[in-house]
């Protein structure tokens, strides 16, 4: 039998993000600069060679694959490889199959996603107000990704938005937000911003909101309980005791999940990192395409997550970014 990937923490990896592309439709102000420079194609792993990649780690013991960007929806074809997915899922190898988009790409996809056996996705949604959205994301339009919220949830798909926290621009749709989510039957996490990659002359101290002052605002509203249910990362859960509606926090500047961290991330081109906040990754590529057999793919990923670190090195304290990661969110994968 094969055996499972315990890392040295005796952590047991089950989840496995992959960026299928570095581009996107948008240009977030916290996530990319105006001119991003992208990866040259021949870079990126073939929609075949994602679909060994992702199966020889369902192989070794992944049950939960969430596909990422850059945009996942605009890399060409990439409903074929969702599609190469639903295998694993009918063969129950693996548990859930599930996307991080951006929404934009919604309105085409969402039946496809959900007959390839897609049933939860999260959307990133910062603000309802459209001059905003158009100043967050820079290219993006809200009208649009409405309409790709609604084709998911008609489709069947369960949602869950994702907002970046940004001091001096969401603030002050807190509530806007959580009651539009609770009126939709939505779920809704509030994530940290991350010092993520230069994008340009964002200034990013200045746009951190602290998930305690958040989670205090939403206090005075009604009193919360918190969820002891964890998903191996970074993510912490309240409900709203006024209404039901249960809400997350994604701080991933705390410490407070690296021992239970279940994950590891490949990018676009094939590099495993095991830690979203260390430098420290491996190549699969080579690998991957040095024989047609997965053993040395295999053997390169046991190796690469017997090297996974305890825990990241972010910190915002005394106003300096401490522990700033080069790479791009959308390098990764968020
Ligand atoms: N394009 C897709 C999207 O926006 O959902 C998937 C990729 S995006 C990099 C994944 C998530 O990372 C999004 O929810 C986005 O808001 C978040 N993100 C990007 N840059 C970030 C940063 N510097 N700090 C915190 N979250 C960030
Ligand atoms: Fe694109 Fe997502 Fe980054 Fe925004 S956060 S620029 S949508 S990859």
């Amino acid at each position: 039998m094969t055996q499972a990937l315990i890392d040295p923490f005796a952590r047991a990896i089950e989840y496995l993000r992959v960026s299928v592309t570095d581009r996107c439709d948008f240009r977030c102000v916290y996530c990319m600069s105006e001119n991003m420079q992208f990866l040259p194609k021949k870079e990126l792993l073939t929609l075949e060679e994602l679909d060994r990649m992702c199966s020889a780690f369902i192989r070794l013991g992944v049950r939960k694959l969430r596909i990422t960007g850059g945009e996942p929806l605009v890399r060409r074809d990439i409903m074929t490889f969702f599609r190469a997915m639903t295998r694993h899922l009918d063969s129950g190898a693996l548990r859930e199959l599930t996307l991080t988009t951006n929404g934009s790409q919604l309105e085409k996809y969402a039946d496809d996603l959900y007959a390839a056996g897609v049933r939860r996705i999260n959307i990133s949604l910062d603000t309802l107000d459209e001059e905003k959205f158009a100043r967050i994301t820079r290219w993006g339009r809200l009208p649009q990704v409405m309409r790709g919220i609604d084709a998911a949830q008609k489709a069947g798909l369960r949602v869950k938005i994702n907002t970046v926290a940004l001091q001096g621009f969401n603030e002050d749709e807190l509530f806007t937000l959580t009651d539009w989510c609770a009126s939709r039957d939505i779920d809704i996490t509030f994530i940290e911003v991350m010092p993520m990659g230069d994008i340009g002359n964002e200034d990013r101290i200045g746009q951190y909101w602290s998930l305690k002052d958040l989670r205090a605002r939403l206090a005075e509203r009604s009193a919360l309980t918190d969820l002891p249910e964890s998903t191996g990362g970074p993510a912490r859960y309240v409900r709203v005791e006024n209404t039901g509606q249960k809400i997350g926090f994604i701080t991933p500047l705390s410490h407070n999940f690296c021992e239970s961290c279940n994950r590891v991330r490949i990018t676009c081109t094939g590099e495993i990192y095991t830690c979203l906040g260390q430098e420290g990754h491996s190549d699969l590529r080579a690998p991957l395409r040095a024989s047609e057999a997965d053993a040395d793919l295999e053997a390169a990923i046991r190796a690469a997550i017997a090297l996974k670190p305890k825990g990241h090195d972010f910190d915002y304290s005394r106003q300096k970014v401490d522990g700033q990661v080069s790479r791009h969110m959308s390098h990764t994968g968020g």
